[in-house]
């Protein structure tokens, strides 16, 4: 068996092109959706999701500003910069990007982005809204996944679904909107004993650990749907996911590559949350 490519930078193109009316109407009604983006310090993993993101927002008609802090700025200078975009009638989505310097309190400042501007969903009462089955803005790599499955037609309700990871960015949403869609979701950590006893009796199996090819072919149930979230750089340079792509492909009945997958679908729903929070912030 030769797995279905799913395809993040078409499925990209698909959301975009469902944006766009959206975008139009906004903007015919005087609104241009605005997001801003907090940088602190000199992170050059940050510095590539930044650049892409301030693209995707120009390709798609919406306003993107970078506000860079420098790498010994306090707290409070923080926390200041986050209340100054709160307040801006014309910022609709806020994010502070991580990770930040040793010494700052992320929590604290991705608690302080104001809820209706919270596009990265992390806010607590966006994550209770998830819990309760009524998200608000959600979290922008699972929402993608949830995206990729609806897109290549993968029946999500009374099926087996294994997430590999459990982080409040990645992991725990994911498992969230699976439930919520009628899934039965097993969740794995790294203290998970046996995780391929888990993953061989998953009909759809996202990968979130954040090690290199930990997914191998002999872990996977024939014709199962693989999404592959992990982003981990090579001793080479090359960049890798968390599945064994070449041999885990002839096995699987569709899977994401790594890049190319899941990260295109992730800058685009953060544009769909931006745009989103303008509407809500509009009665769009
Ligand atoms: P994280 O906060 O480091 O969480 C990783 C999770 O994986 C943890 O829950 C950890 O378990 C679990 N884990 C680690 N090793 C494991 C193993 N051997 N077996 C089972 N579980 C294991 O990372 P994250 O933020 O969720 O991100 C995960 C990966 O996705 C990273 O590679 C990240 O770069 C990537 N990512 C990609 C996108 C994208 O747009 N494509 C977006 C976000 C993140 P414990 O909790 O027990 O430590």
């Amino acid at each position: 068996m030769t797995a279905t490519v799913l395809d993040g930078a078409e499925m990209a193109r698909r959301v975009y092109a469902e944006l766009a009316p959206r975008i139009a109407a906004l903007r015919d009604a005087g609104v241009v959706p605005g997001l801003a983006t907090v940088v602190v310090g000199n992170n050059p993993a940050s510095r590539v999701y930044v650049r892409n993101k301030v693209k995707a927002c120009a390709d798609a008609g919406v306003h993107a500003e970078v506000h860079e802090l420098d790498e010994r700025c306090t707290q409070d200078e923080l926390m200041a910069k986050v209340a100054e975009l709160n307040a801006r009638g014309d910022i609709h989505g806020i994010i502070v990007q991580m990770p930040l310097p040793a010494g700052l309190d992320a929590p604290a400042a991705l608690q302080s982005v104001a809820l209706a501007k919270d596009v990265d969903g992390f806010n607590w009462a966006n994550l209770g809204a998830l819990v309760d089955a009524h998200p608000q803005l959600v979290p922008c790599t699972p929402l993608g996944v949830m995206h990729m499955l609806d897109y290549s037609g993968t029946p999500v309700e009374g099926r087996h679904a294994v997430v590999v990871g459990r982080s409040n960015v990645v992991g725990k949403p994911m498992a969230l909107l699976l439930i919520a869609r009628g899934a039965t979701v097993t969740v794995c950590n790294s203290r998970t004993p046996d995780l391929a006893a888990h993953t061989r009796t998953a009909d759809i199996l996202v990968a979130a650990a954040g090690r290199a090819r930990l997914v191998t072919a002999d872990m996977v149930k024939p014709g199962a749907v693989v999404v592959d979230v992990g982003i981990n750089r090579l001793p080479d340079g090359k960049l890798a996911g968390d599945v064994d792509y070449a041999a885990v492909s002839a096995v699987a009945g569709a899977i994401s590559p790594v890049p190319g997958g899941v990260g295109r679908m992730t800058v685009a729903m953060l544009v769909s949350n931006t745009v989103r929070a303008a509407e809500l912030r509009t009665d769009a």
